[in-house]
Formats: C-alpha cells, structure tokens, sequence
C-alpha cells in the first residue's frame, strides 16, 4: 500500500478558493495596492468578528505587538514580562519596542504564563504583561488581571493563535488594553503572505497604532513620529475579508478534529492537554511524551508530518543573552516533551485514525 503523506498545515485556499480568486481579481484590477478600501474594510469585519471596538491592520503579528507597546509609550528601561514557551517573536517584539522582556514560568496544565511566576517577577521597572493565548487556548486572564491590577500594569494580549478564541466566554484581544493577532498564512485566519491586526477598545491607541504603521504620518508628509512602515497590504486584506466569513466553521472543524484526537489518544502512550476552556480554537493540538524523538521518528516513517512548537525555551535562545537570566524548568520540560500533531480544517477522520492508530501502534515497539 502506498501511502501518501500526511502534511503538518494546509494553508492554501481549499472550500474558499473561488472566493480568494475573486478579491484577488478585485484588487489586482482596481490598480490600488496600499491603504485603501480593503483594509478599511477588513478593519471593520474585523473588529465586528473579534468583539472589539477598533482593529487596525499592520504588517505583521510581531508588528502588531511592537506597535502596541510603542503605543503604550512602552520603551527603553521598561520591562514586560512574557511566557518562555512561545514564537520567539512574542519576545522580539518587546526588544523591537525598545524594553526588555522578562520570563516568567509556565502553568503546566495550560502552558501559558502562570500567574503567579508572572507575579514574583514584577519589579519597579514592570510596565506590562504579555501573556500568550498558546495553541488557540486563552491565558488564565482573570489570575493575569488580578496580577496586573495589583502592580498597575498594562495588559496586552499576543492572540497570534487563537482568532475567535474566548477566555471564559470573554473574546481574547478586548480583555486586555489591546490584542495583537497574526494572520500568517498557517494560523488559523492566514493571509497568503503576512499581515497582522491590533484590536483595542481604546480609540486614542487605535488612533496612534495607526499612525505608527505608517512611518508617524498624521497627513501625507507630515511625520508626527518616528514610526515605521508595517502596512496590511490591499491584496491581503482582500484575501482576509474572502476567508473572514469561513472561519467561523473552520474553528467549529478544529474543535470536532480536537475532540476526536482527545478520544482516539485516551490510553495510549503520550498524554492528551486538558481543555480548561471550551473557547479553545485548537491552533494546534500538542502532545506530550517523555519519548518523543523516537515517536517522531515513528509517524515519520508512517508518512506522518509533525512539528515541536517550540524546542527551546525563548530565554535560552542566543538572541535573548543579554536578558535577565531565567529559571523557567517547566517549560525547560514542556520543550523536551511536547509534539504538534496535523490539525487544520480539511483533514479528514480518515487521516485523524490514521494518526490515532499510529500513536497506539508506537506504545507496543
Ligand atoms: C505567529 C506568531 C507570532 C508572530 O506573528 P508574525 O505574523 O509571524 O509576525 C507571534 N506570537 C505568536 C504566539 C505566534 O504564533
């Protein structure tokens, strides 16, 4: 039997296909590419689908988070205290701001932040928060909040994995001061390149997160600010507004495929993450194993595609040298154990037992 492989994400247009084709065509004849129409648009159905007040789109997630703190007035000789288990780029956005990021310990239940590590790393010099909502899952926001007041801290959320995600029932990206959101083309509303929004409710933040992408203009030519050129394109905020209205039931897709990898890997070898919120979008959906290069290896020679999100903590990166030494062991631990299996709307049940059977297969060799 031959079989084909499994890939890990599948980010080219499939049930939304002719409606991709159909913005693309609108804005390549239309001969407007930059700030125009769509993006006012996008912005709109974006706030609307997200529960915020204002979203504004920037050129990338990581983007959206600097600008953020930027905003804020967040900047050098400040600190903003983050996750060690996340993209890299949550914490580059901080040094992009200009201030420094300081890890705190993970919840090994959920794997963000855990609140109170969050809390014994504030000092004098503490402006924010930067939980991320990991893999579609919100945050613990109401530990976070309760942290944030006590310290007078700015909360900003990294929602770069969990469009349409809700902390219990609440919509991530309105809890905190502002959301930052990613529309890489793998996340869960992917763009066909990059792009990113900040959502807010605050209209002056909005106001100066849109000044900021474009290079601090207030009108053509006339620089406000030092800002930067981190624009959501016309074409992409076509394309977006084309899968905006699919991601409702792609979302629906990942929570079904979600649930049946919860039941079909009951009992086998690796362990399952608890669902602590039911508003989980499923970005990903990641094991754990105390063995996981040789199971790895195993679904490799079944054909089966799979990723580590992430294998090094952020504080042990090269890049993060200079920043305050971290002791952060369990997601020393989490990065040694953790194993991202294919999810992605599109998937079949056929292809999800094919995993489930593997992984029960592996716990006999
Ligand atoms: C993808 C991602 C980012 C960065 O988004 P880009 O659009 O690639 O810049 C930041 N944080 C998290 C958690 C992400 O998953």
């Amino acid at each position: 039997m031959t079989r084909t492989r499994m890939p890990f994400a599948a980010p080219a247009p499939r049930d939304d296909a002719a409606e991709v084709r159909a913005a693309i065509d609108r804005v390549v004849s239309s001969g407007w590419f930059i700030l125009g129409p769509e993006v006012e648009a996008f912005e709109a159905e974006f706030a609307d689908a997200t529960g915020a007040a204002h979203a504004v789109g920037v050129g990338n997630g990581t983007d959206a988070l600097a600008l953020i703190l930027r905003a804020l007035g967040i900047g050098a000789g400040d600190e903003v205290i983050t996750t060690p288990l996340s993209a890299a780029y949550t914490a580059l956005a901080v040094i992009m701001a200009g201030a420094r990021p300081v890890f705190a310990d993970i919840d090994p239940a959920r794997m963000t932040i855990d609140a109170d590590a969050a809390e014994r790393a504030v000092t004098p010099r503490t402006r924010a928060l930067l939980p991320v909502h990991l893999y579609g899952q919100a945050a613990d926001m109401a530990a976070l909040e309760r942290v944030a007041a006590r310290h007078n801290l700015a909360m900003v959320e990294d929602c770069c994995q969990a469009h349409l995600a809700t902390a219990a029932g609440r919509p991530v990206g309105t809890i905190g001061v502002a959301g930052a959101f990613s529309f890489y083309p793998t996340k869960n509303l992917g763009a066909l390149g990059d792009g990113g929004a900040v959502t807010t409710r605050d209209p002056a933040l909005a106001e100066r997160v849109r000044r900021l992408r474009n290079g601090g203009q207030t009108a053509r030519y006339q620089h406000e600010e030092a800002g930067v050129n981190s624009r959501l394109d016309e074409l992409q905020a076509a394309i977006l507004r084309a899968r905006l209205p699919f991601l409702r039931g792609w979302t629906a897709s990942r929570r079904t495929l979600a649930a049946g990898y919860r039941a079909g890997l009951s009992g086998t070898s690796v362990r399952v993450p608890p669902e602590l919120d039911s508003g989980h979008v499923y970005h990903l959906f990641v094991v754990q194993t105390g063995n996981r290069a040789a199971l790895q290896q195993h679904l490799a020679t079944q054909e089966i595609s799979t990723l580590v999100h992430y294998p090094t903590p952020i504080p042990r990166q090269r890049a993060f040298a200079a920043s305050r030494p971290a002791h952060c062991p369990l997601a020393d631990t989490a990065c040694n154990e953790l194993l991202s299996l294919p999810l992605y709307p599109g998937l079949d049940d056929v292809d999800l037992q094919r995993v489930v059977r593997a992984i029960g297969e592996f716990q006999e060799v």
